[in-house]
């Protein structure tokens, strides 16, 4: 159980950080940097100093630091994000790089390092990645050999090489994930030890304000003390360990840059007269580019607000639930920032326009603390679990909930939640009859679904805890209650059809044979019935999401009219 910080605090923190972008990060100093290539290091170590103390929240306050839960630190990174992805990763990678030491250090190392962080703001970074080892990390051949005196084992060196290294040419101290050994294990080595060095920095698609280096260990020697939590072996339970909470991280990330590309593609369509109106006011326009967009981001938010308060509340480390959040954020956010370059015309394509660096930046979340088809497998292979263990029943269970919500709060969309779960647990069983999961591509696109029946039960959840006014404090309050029950009316109308229809479609594509009654079993007609009233809930939401005040891209070319 974390206590976090209190509602004025992080209200406090969050109007500093955009005080402090609002000063010294204009967008045109921002597209600069990009165009540069430049990695504002004096910009990210006054974030992490006396001045702004971000890094604070995220450190524990018996080390000096503000103690933020993971709610906190979701709206942080979240509002971070919407600044700039690259500074933020910056900001993440000192947090990955002490991961490792907050769940798995001794006491002393917590208070040896993590009180470094607090009090000098160094930056750290995380080398778990090789070369030859991403995705699969156990796949990696850094080696940490022990070095004996007397018999005793009193340091180790390091061998190997780190790829994609966030922070890796300028952190104080890296984490180094090696193979002892008992096995992989995680070691904390400062800057300038011998043998250790970084390459350029990468020359990258997207978070062009991030350092991003190789690292090169060539026998590098640290006193056995460095080895995080002194046993060895522990480094892949100590990375599970947090990937609940890091993902969670990223995942505010992708829904920070998301709504940072449409706070601009909105007030832009507010502006720009094409065919005698402005764009906000032509279906074809909003109903594309910016409805859909922010209807799945509001999905993505209410997992990631459900995951943290289970997180806070000592719920384990919630694997598929970080994994879930990230997919259906770092998608949404990825597909949100498309669709604003489109919502620009021309303008979206050029470097002058902000738009086309988020769009570039927001990429990323889609690739690092785990790929989306990584994210598809933890959770295809997560709920396949509870899918066996109640024989078939998890999703029914979660429907049934919604539905007893449904009496209460008729208007949020829980109804059609509850039939997008139904029909999931009846394409999970028909897999499981037929043993489709074997094909892998059928359990990936199986991640995939439950990620979005489950983002759309959370909405629903969310949409009904705001019609009774019992949103946490800490909740965001972008849309209101009304403008929720609509976004979640249309994405668990979207949800369910696209299961209905997807189920339909690998099913017959895996040659299943169990098609015969399927379409009963689905749910179908009733998912189609109940898009009744979908271009009503569209037409609402977008002008609601015309009307709200959002911070305008400054026009830096005059529009031809
Ligand atoms: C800008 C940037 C910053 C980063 N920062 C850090 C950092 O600070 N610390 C760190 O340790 N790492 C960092 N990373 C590394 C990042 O986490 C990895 O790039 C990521 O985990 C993917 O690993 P990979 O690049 O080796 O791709 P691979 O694992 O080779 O994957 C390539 C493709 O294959 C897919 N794939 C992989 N395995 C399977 C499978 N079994 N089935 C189906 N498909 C599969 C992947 O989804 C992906 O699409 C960073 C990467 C980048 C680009």
């Amino acid at each position: 159980m974390t206590n976090g910080l209190d509602v004025e605090m992080l209200d406090f923190t969050l109007e500093s950080i955009g005080e402090f972008a609002h000063r010294e990060l204009p967008d045109s100093l921002l597209i600069e940097f990009d165009e540069r290539d430049e990695f504002p290091e004096a910009l990210v170590r006054r974030m992490c100093g006396e001045e702004l103390g971000v890094q604070l929240v995220f450190v524990p306050d018996e080390y000096g630091g503000m103690g933020g839960d993971a709610f906190d630190v979701y709206r942080v990174c979240e509002r971070m994000s919407a600044i700039d992805l690259g500074l933020a990763t910056s900001v993440l990678a000192t947090i990955l790089g002490s991961d490792p030491i907050s769940v798995g250090g001794t006491p002393e190392q917590k208070r040896r390092f993590l009180s470094r962080i607090a009090e000098d703001g160094i930056l750290m970074a995380y080398g778990a990645t090789e070369p030859d080892a991403g995705s699969d990390l156990a796949a990696l051949s850094t080696t940490a050999a022990p070095v004996y005196d007397n018999g005793q084992v009193v340091g180790y060196r390091l061998s190997g090489a780190k790829q994609w290294i966030s922070n890796g040419g300028v952190a104080e101290l890296t984490s180094i994930l090696a193979l002892a050994p008992g096995g992989p294990s995680w070691f904390v080595i400062d800057s300038g030890t011998d043998g250790f060095t970084h390459g350029e920095p990468e020359d990258k698609h997207g978070i062009r304000l991030s350092n991003t280096a190789a690292l090169f260990l060539d026998e590098v020697y640290v006193d056995a003390d460095r080895l995080i939590g002194g046993v060895e072996g522990q480094g892949l339970v100590q990375a599970q360990q947090i990937f609940g909470y890091t993902r969670l991280m990223v995942a505010a990330f992708g829904l920070g840059g998301g709504w940072a590309a449409l706070d601009r593609a909105i007030p832009y369509s507010r502006e720009r007269i094409q065919a005698g109106g402005p764009l906000c006011d032509k279906q074809g326009y909003t109903h594309k580019l910016i409805v859909p967009h922010a209807v799945r981001l509001e999905a993505s938010r209410a997992a990631i607000e459900e995951t943290a308060e289970r997180l806070d509340a000592g719920e384990g480390p919630l694997n598929v639930e970080g994994a879930v959040a990230k997919l259906l954020a770092s998608e949404a956010g990825d597909q949100a920032a498309d669709a604003a370059i489109q919502a620009h015309g021309g303008y979206g394509y050029t470097h002058e326009y902000m738009v086309e660096k988020i769009k570039r930046d927001v990429r990323i979340t889609r690739i690092y603390e785990g790929t989306s088809e990584i994210m598809e497998m933890t959770i295809a292979r997560g709920r396949w679990q509870e899918h066996l263990k109640t024989r078939g029943d998890h999703y029914h269970a979660a429907a049934r909930e919604l539905e007893s919500l449904h009496a209460d709060h008729p208007a949020v969309g829980v109804d059609v939640a509850a039939m997008a779960h139904h029909a999931l647990a009846e394409l999970m069983e028909t897999c499981r009859v037929g043993r489709l999961t074997r094909h892998q591509h059928i359990l990936l696109r199986l991640g995939a679904l439950i990620a979005s029946v489950e983002g759309a039960g959370s909405l629903a959840r969310r949409a009904a805890r705001a019609a009774a006014g019992e949103l946490g404090p800490k909740a965001d309050r972008r849309l209101d209650a009304e403008e929720l029950a609509m976004a979640s009316r249309v994405n668990a109308r979207d949800v369910a059809f696209t299961v209905a229809t997807e189920a339909a479609r690998w099913l017959a594509g895996a040659d299943s044979g169990e098609l015969d009654d399927l379409e009963a079993r689905l749910g179908s007609s009733t998912i189609r019935s109940a898009q009744a009233g979908l271009l009503a809930d569209m037409d609402a939401l977008a002008q609601a999401l015309c009307r709200q005040r959002q911070t305008s891209e400054p026009r830096r070319r005059m529009a031809p009219t």
